[in-house]
Formats: C-alpha cells, sequence, structure tokens
C-alpha cells in the first residue's frame, strides 16, 4: 500500500481521503483550516498542522483544490511547495483549473524530474463519498499505469487523454456540457411553468424522452422542491464558467453557453447563493421571470 499524502479537505477531498483510506493506503492531509480535522481523523487519515509536513517519504502527493488561486498560493507562489517535493513522489491535482496553471505546474515537477499528472473529476458529493467520480488524466502514460492504485479507489471510470495538460483540458469541455444542462433544465421549467404546466409532469417527459439526462433529472427534482443544498457550489460553477471562457478565447472556440452561465451565475453570486449549489443558477432564471418553481 502506498505512503499518500493528500491536500484539500473540501467538499470532494474529503469524500477522496476517506476512500483511499479505506483502500488500505496510509493517507495524511494537510487543510488550510483544521475544521475538518476531527471528521477525517476518524476515517483513519492522519493530519498534520504545515503542508511541508507532508513532502517526506510520500509515494503520492494528491490535492484537490478550490480553484487556480489556491494552486498558485501554495504550489508556485507562496510557499513554492512544488520545489520542494521529493523526486520519487509522483503528484496528481485533482483541482479544475486554467490549462495554463496546469502547464506551469507541470514544468516546475517536470523540470526537476518529479512525474505529473492533471486527473480532474467529474461527479460531486455522492460520488466522491462513494468512490465512484469519472476521471479524467493527462501525463505520461507510464506514470498513469503506476497511480492506478490511488486512482482506481476513488473512481468509477478513468480515461487516460494522453499528454499532460489534456484531462485539465477534457475537464472544461466537460463542464460546458454540464452548464449547458443546467442553463437549459432552467430555461425550460421556467417557461413551462409560466406557461401553466405541471413541472412535476414536465420532468417526467423529460426523464424518458430522447433529451433525458442525469443532470435535468437531479437539478429538476431539487428546484421544484426549492432544495439547492450544495454538492457543487455555485461560487465554483462562476469560476469554471470563466475557465472555459478563457480556454476557448485562446482557441478562437465560441462558448455562447459559458457567457451566459457566467452572466448567470454571476447574478446569483452577487445575490448572496454562491454557497448554495451550481442548480442556484435556476433560480436566478426564475426570478427574472419573477416566477417560484416550488409553488
Ligand atoms: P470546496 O468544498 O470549496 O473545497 C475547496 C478546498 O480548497 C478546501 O480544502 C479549501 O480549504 C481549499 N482552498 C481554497 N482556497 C485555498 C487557498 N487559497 N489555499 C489553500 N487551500 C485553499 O471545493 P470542492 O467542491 O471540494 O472542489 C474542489 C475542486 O474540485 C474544485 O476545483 C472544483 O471545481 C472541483 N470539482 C468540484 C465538484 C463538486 O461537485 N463539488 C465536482 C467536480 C470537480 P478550506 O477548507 O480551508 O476552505
Amino acid at each position: 500500500m502506498a505512503k499518500v499524502s493528500f491536500i484539500g479537505l473540501g467538499i470532494m477531498g474529503s469524500g477522496m481521503v476517506a476512500n483511499l483510506v479505506k483502500a488500505g493506503h496510509d493517507v495524511t492531509v494537510w487543510n488550510r483550516s483544521d475544521s475538518k480535522y476531527a471528521a477525517i481523523e476518524k476515517v483513519g487519515a492522519k493530519t498534520v498542522s504545515d503542508p511541508t509536513q507532508l513532502l517526506a517519504g510520500a509515494d503520492f502527493l494528491m490535492y484537490c483544490l478550490a480553484d487556480d488561486v489556491a494552486v498558485d498560493a501554495l504550489f508556485l507562489k507562496g510557499p513554492e511547495l512544488a520545489s520542494k517535493v521529493e523526486k520519487s513522489t509522483i503528484v496528481i491535482d485533482l483541482s479544475t483549473i486554467d490549462p495554463v496553471t496546469s502547464a506551469a505546474e507541470r514544468k516546475v515537477y517536470e523540470s526537476r524530474g518529479i512525474a505529473f499528472l492533471d486527473a480532474p473529476v467529474f461527479g460531486t458529493k455522492g460520488e466522491a463519498r462513494d468512490g465512484g467520480l469519472w476521471i479524467v488524466i493527462g501525463g505520461p502514460e507510464d506514470v498513469y499505469k503506476k497511480s492506478l492504485p490511488v486512482l482506481e479507489p476513488i473512481s468509477e471510470t478513468l480515461h487516460y487523454m494522453g499528454v499532460g495538460g489534456n484531462g485539465t483540458k477534457m475537464k472544461l469541455v466537460g463542464n460546458l456540457l454540464v452548464a449547458s444542462q443546467i442553463v437549459s433544465i432552467g430555461e425550460a421549467l421556467t417557461l413551462a411553468k409560466k406557461a401553466g404546466l405541471d413541472l412535476t409532469k414536465v420532468l417526467e417527459v423529460a426523464a424518458v424522452a430522447d433529451f433525458k439526462t442525469p443532470i435535468y433529472a437531479g437539478v429538476g427534482a431539487g428546484v421544484i422542491k426549492d432544495d439547492y443544498e450544495v454538492n457543487f457550489p455555485l461560487k465554483l460553477m462562476l469560476k469554471d464558467a470563466r475557465l472555459i471562457q478563457a480556454f476557448a478565447s485562446r482557441l478562437n472556440s465560441p462558448v455562447s453557453i459559458a457567457v451566459t452561465t457566467e452572466e448567470l451565475a454571476k447574478e446569483g453570486v452577487d445575490a448572496g447563493m454562491g454557497e448554495l449549489n451550481a442548480s442556484a443558477i435556476v433560480k436566478v432564471i426564475s426570478n427574472r421571470a419573477g416566477v417560484n418553481l416550488s409553488e
């Protein structure tokens, strides 16, 4: 079993750590705030008070952080942990970040002969808890294969996408699809409500017809009960909408859905909904139309 060092006990990281421990790995974690330490120690992970204490003797250093700012702060600027990682450690970044940041990380590690994978994840709180994430990986294939003992316990599927950076790029492509579905179910339910349709019946049709998706079903079931309990915070959806636009603009590729998503998500975050689930985009849309989907 491997010695795994892990940084980031957010919604996603906490579930990943629990499954790595369950798989028999020796897992030590650091998180910026220590409020989640008691819960993670209960599942069998060790904790440290300073991230530099994680680096000695680790077979794997894995992290799942909020955004580019966090990755920059910890690894590229700030304490520059990246320059202190041991040469025998494989580093795996599971965060959703800009491919530019991912490339900067890769450069720092590879210039020191350290193996690095970008391995962002699809799925949300439930999939992280159940070890059922869908992970997309970029980096050297031999490193990917060596990393299977720590990737398999946290995932249902693994897709090796090719060279370094391709995992991060695939994640943004996938999140464009996620964003489009949240916006479209929001607009569809709002239109249906205004037209006097029974939303339960609308969702029954959406669950069987050739446009059905798990996102329509999941988001739809929540919003008609006014349930915005967080799985994927709206503030992170706003971040992702911006990442998709920056990524696409460098490639001169149109992403009108990401533009719309950013506008809606920003309106929600500005209205104090940033910590609610990303499905709060639907609330922004229905508020604009002056209807309540849960009535
Ligand atoms: P989260 O619950 O907000 O957790 C974010 C983690 O990053 C926390 O451990 C937080 O520490 C840490 N962090 C934030 N800023 C930091 C900084 N400046 N320095 C050090 N640590 C910092 O987010 P999450 O939902 O777990 O998401 C983690 C990543 O996975 C994100 O990139 C997200 O886009 C991606 N993702 C999320 C989902 C989802 O459904 N939630 C799905 C797929 C992918 P504190 O605890 O101290 O705040």
